[in-house]
């Protein structure tokens, strides 16, 4: 690797955070560091010395630092989440796991760094938008904002953060914890990018789908029966189309979505 920049600071407080020209945030930097630099950073601010909880629960839900690393998210929230209270986080060591990244680079990279980099095959995408989690924004003003997750990615690699916004956390909400939960993965080959990825999760008004991997930005039904999800995917493949690159052909990824989305509704309980 040929990092060519000037300068690294470790941010410690939230004034640390104010970008100067040229700079860059980092998170784990597992993604940073194995591409050429965006052209014209010429520094990079380390997030990981703000020094945040990874994560914690209480009565209003889940929280997760966007400094949370993969291996703390499973060992923390995905270790919670067999059945009873935090059955809805059954998926998360799922979603970690469809991640094609060795556990040496699963111990370094973030949630929020996954988030933020807004790649289809970003399964942190795909978990917290099944969640109903919304993301907290630190504002370069001092402010802060939140964005649904779903929202939170707008095209392959574009996701609605403003330069200089920091992605403090997200916040998945307590009633979420204890719903069912689905996810379903296809891939070329098995430890192979993930080419198509379907979460879900049933709440009072009937099953959720969220499709992410072979669309280039997270798309999501409330889906009655399979007769709706069918329509709902007949019209992202004619509409937004479905995504391509070497992991995957649009028809291929438009096939496996269709099975597992049926096969998500099955398993939350669809109408036939
Ligand atoms: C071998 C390998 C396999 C990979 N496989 C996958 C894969 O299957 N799917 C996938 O999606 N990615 C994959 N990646 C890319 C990347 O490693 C992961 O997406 C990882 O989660 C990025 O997290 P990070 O903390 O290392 O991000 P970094 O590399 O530190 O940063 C990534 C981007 O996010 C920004 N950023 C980081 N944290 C924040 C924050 N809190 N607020 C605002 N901006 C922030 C940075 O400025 C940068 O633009 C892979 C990488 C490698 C090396």
């Amino acid at each position: 690797m040929d990092l060519d920049i000037d300068t690294v600071r470790v941010a410690r407080t939230r004034a640390d955070c104010v970008l100067r020209p040229g700079e860059a945030f980092l998170g784990g930097g597992t993604f940073l560091y194995s591409e050429p630099l965006h052209a014209g950073v010429t520094g990079l601010v380390d997030l990981t010395g703000l020094g945040w909880e990874p994560w914690s629960v209480d009565e209003s839900g889940l929280r997760v630092a966007g400094t949370c690393t993969l291996v703390e998210l499973v060992a923390g929230p995905g270790a919670l989440g067999a059945q009873g209270p935090y059955r809805g986080l059954g998926i998360v060591r799922d979603c970690v796991s469809a991640l094609s990244l060795s556990a040496k680079v699963a111990r370094t990279a973030t949630v929020g760094g996954n988030l933020a980099l807004g790649l289809p095959a970003g399964s942190m995408i795909g978990l917290f938008a099944a969640l109903g989690a919304r993301a907290v924004v630190w504002t370069p003003d001092g402010g802060s904002r939140e964005v649904a997750v779903a929202r939170l990615v707008t095209a392959a690699g574009v996701v609605a953060l403003e330069p200089g916004e920091v992605l403090r956390e997200v916040r998945v909400p307590a009633a979420v914890l204890g719903q069912r939960t689905v996810f379903r993965r296809a891939s070329l080959t098995p430890t192979g990018r993930t080419a198509a990825m379907v979460t879900g999760r049933a709440d009072e008004r009937g099953p959720r789908i969220v499709v992410t991997a072979s669309v280039s930005a997270p798309h999501g039904l409330d889906a009655r029966d399979h007769d709706m999800l069918d329509r709902w995917l007949d019209r992202i493949g004619s509409t937004v189309g479905w995504f391509e690159d070497t992991h995957g052909t649009a028809d291929w990824r438009g096939a496996m979505t269709r099975r597992l989305a049926h096969e998500a509704l099955d398993e939350l309980g669809g109408a036939a």
